[in-house]
């Protein structure tokens, strides 16, 4: 196999086949593409077949250009039969093959974050004692949430201090498992959390799945938290072949109980591990590395690493001061378009990067304005919108029609008369009964409490189900099926009686065509499309990356990216513009309880730069309007840090919006311009 275009040291980590081994490298020093060829190494020179090899990445962006990667090296076919994945991924499908063992069944749902908060809260009104005082649900979601990241069960969750919050998560964490478990449903946490207790509760299994994964890697290797941690240590403890990648200092993960520490302590925890260091960076010119190590070695604890490119110094990096947010929008568009202009660019050489994704507002007026195409990565939230809940909401109960979260969404949606009083009534004789919901629904014998209208729009309702459960278990032709569900249920004509004028409706049924396209695109892509396999692949999108599937579809069009921070992780542009360098942005002013860390927001600004091949371009604004109101913007602690001879700083050289006439006249001489260039 050909490794000639690896440095030395890349080829030693490509070469190193049995036994743990760590690289510990900089951003752009080529450690994702080491992953990359020691996975064909290993297939095509250590003749390992390739169901033995799994490789783990942070997002499923990450993980999809990996696959890609490895395709092009080892061909499409072999690929196929190796797992590239998210830890999610990989825990969905370990557990749709054992979770029996566990007392779920096959067909479990996830459950969304906006649904996991409805259930707690529920059970915070009815079963715990808050004294009167008003229970902050959030926050108790973000406690379970974090006692299971750390693989703490609902029996060892003591309330470790008095803190009322904690307290009723102590209550409400054992009443929360058993309802999910009754709705045969998960929550995220969960996927790792019970692929733990899996491995560690059948030891039969737990060897099954050493010997399937003989050869471990891992990207990232820095963000992963306590149960990612453990997942590796159980799946490696006999083989030992594991190969993380990572850099401390891009650890952005903290908030998420991501602990830096699991690679700086790799060594202790796997004695005899081979340690690699990559120092030179292959991606960004030499002003943009230099920026990015100075202003990382303003961090306290972390491993010193010397990084250098061989690339010239390139372009001065560049610190616009803009007067708001509207200038700030109109500054980048209008580089952008000059840049592209001027070095006959694809619109894809650009990237947006922000903090929080309600920066990407006025860049999305400004770039439509000007008739510039883009894709927003995450942020909307499309699979969170309430058409796309409720389509999806009807597909999740076909699926599994225990998970009454969804199942009590769509009972009377659209309207069939089974009306809340109903619902409750339903409810209160299905616990009564001990018998799930949709068991009750399917036999409402001896149901007078909801009448007989009730009784038989519940008929209807269970057999329309049904008839498509038996549907969609027999073809594979999932996006025609749910057409014709949702035009069954009579979905679009519920949009159209919803929505207050003609433009939303639009845009709503726009979304629910989405989803048939998203179960379109879905079905082209897997050899085996499943409807249970199109909601986890759903599921895992809305949370394990900030990307969301229909729009994504569009990542390969010629469009500027505009994305956050945090899902900029691993990729690169030609130019990069960092926008919003300001207090409360960046650093973030976090919500009090998931701990602002300044260290970590500087890593965030670290990622954010090296993403950049080029350029970089780096934004402030005097004021932003905040409820239409403007106040004035603080420009970041971090500006201090970068240093004064390689970031050449201005004010942003962009007038107000121009007038009607003053437009035209920038059309004319443009048109001038090209002419000239054309030599008319
Ligand atoms: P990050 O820390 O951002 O995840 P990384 O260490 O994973 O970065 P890669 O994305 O693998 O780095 O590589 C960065 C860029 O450098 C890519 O464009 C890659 O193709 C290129 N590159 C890596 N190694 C070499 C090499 N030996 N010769 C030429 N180009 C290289
Ligand atoms: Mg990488």
């Amino acid at each position: 196999m050909d490794l000639s275009s690896l440095n030395p040291e890349q080829r030693a980590a490509v070469r190193h086949s049995e036994g743990p081994l760590l690289l510990l490298a900089g951003a752009g020093s080529g450690k994702t593409r080491v992953i990359t060829f020691r996975i064909a190494h290993l297939v095509r020179v250590k003749k390992v077949p390739a169901e033995q090899i799994l490789a783990m990445t942070f997002t499923n962006k990450a993980a999809r250009e990996m696959k890609e990667r490895v395709v092009e090296l080892v061909g499409a076919k072999t690929a196929a039969n190796m797992i590239i994945s998210t830890f999610h991924s990989l825990g969905v499908r370990l557990l749709r093959q054992e979770i029996e063992r566990l007392g779920y069944k096959r067909t479990f749902s996830i459950l969304g974050t906006a649904d996991q908060l409805r259930l707690i809260r529920d059970l915070l009104q009815e079963r715990t004692d808050s004294g009167g005082r008003k229970p902050d649900a959030e926050r108790v979601q973000w406690l379970i949430s974090d006692a299971k990241n750390r693989l703490i069960s609902p029996a060892a969750f003591a309330a470790a201090n008095s803190d009322f919050n904690r307290t009723l998560a102590a209550q409400v964490y054992p009443l929360y498992q058993n309802a999910l478990k009754a709705y045969n449903a998960l929550d995220f946490d969960d996927i790792l959390f019970l692929t733990i207790r899996l491995l560690r509760e059948h030891p039969d299994l737990c060897a099954r799945w050493q010997e399937q994964f003989a050869y471990v890697m891992v990207d990232e290797y820095q963000d992963t938290n306590l149960a990612q941690y453990e997942l590796l240590r159980l799946l490696c403890a006999r083989r030992r072949n594991l190969c993380v990648v990572g850099d401390d200092d891009q650890s952005i993960y903290g908030w998420r109980g991501a602990e830096p520490g699991n690679i700086l302590e790799f060594e202790r925890d796997y004695p005899g591990a081979t340690v690699i260091k990559l120092e030179q960076n292959y991606r960004s010119s030499g002003n943009i590395l230099a920026t990015a190590n100075a202003v990382i070695r303003h961090n306290g604890k972390r491993r010193e690493k010397k990084l250098w490119s061989a690339a010239g110094a390139g372009e001065p990096l560049e610190l616009l001061h803009c007067d708001d947010e509207e200038h700030e929008a109109r500054t980048v568009v209008e580089r952008i378009q000059g840049l592209r202009f001027r070095h006959n660019l694809a619109f894809r050489d650009f990237a947006i990067l922000y903090r929080t994704n309600v920066q990407s507002r006025a860049f999305e007026e400004q770039l439509r304005y000007e008739n510039v195409p883009y894709v927003l990565i995450g942020g909307q939230q499309f699979f969170d919108r309430k058409e796309v809940k409720d389509a999806l909401a009807y597909l999740q109960v076909i699926a599994n029609p225990l998970d009454e979260v969804n199942l009590l969404r769509i009972l009377n949606y659209p309207k069939r008369g089974i009306g809340e009083q109903s619902a409750e009534r339903l409810i209160e004789a299905s616990a009564r009964r001990k018998r799930p919901l949709w068991e009750l629904l399917r036999r409402p014998e001896g149901l007078e409490e909801i009448g007989e209208k009730g009784l038989a729009a519940v008929a209807q309702f269970t057999t329309l189900l049904e008839t498509y459960r038996g549907r969609f278990r027999h073809t594979v032709h999932l996006a025609e099926t749910a057409r014709e569900l949702f035009a069954a249920v009579g979905l679009e004509q519920e949009i159209m009686r919803g929505a207050d004028d003609p433009g939303k409706a639009r845009r709503r049924l726009e979304n629910l065509a989405e989803v048939i396209n998203a179960l379109a695109v879905y079905e082209e892509r897997e050899a085996v499309p499943t409807l249970s396999g199109f909601l986890d692949k759903v599921t895992l999108l809305d949370r394990d990356d900030p990307s969301h599937g229909g729009k994504e579809e569009k990542l390969g069009r010629d469009a500027v990216v505009l994305m956050s921070l945090h899902s900029s992780k691993g990729l690169e542009f030609p130019h990069v513009f960092l926008v919003g360098l300001e207090e409360e942005f960046l650093p973030h002013r976090k919500s009090e309880g998931e701990g602002a860390d300044v260290d970590e927001e500087r890593r965030l600004l670290y990622v954010g730069i090296t993403r950049a091949r080029l350029t970089l371009t780096l934004l402030h604004a005097g004021q932003r309007r905040k409820f239409g109101k403007p106040q004035l913007r603080v420009p970041s602690r971090f500006i201090e840090e970068l240093p004064v001879e390689l970031v050449l700083r201005s004010d942003g050289a962009v007038r107000p919006a121009p007038t009607p006439a003053e437009e035209q006249a920038t059309a004319n001489s443009f048109f001038s311009g090209i002419k000239a260039l054309l030599g008319d």
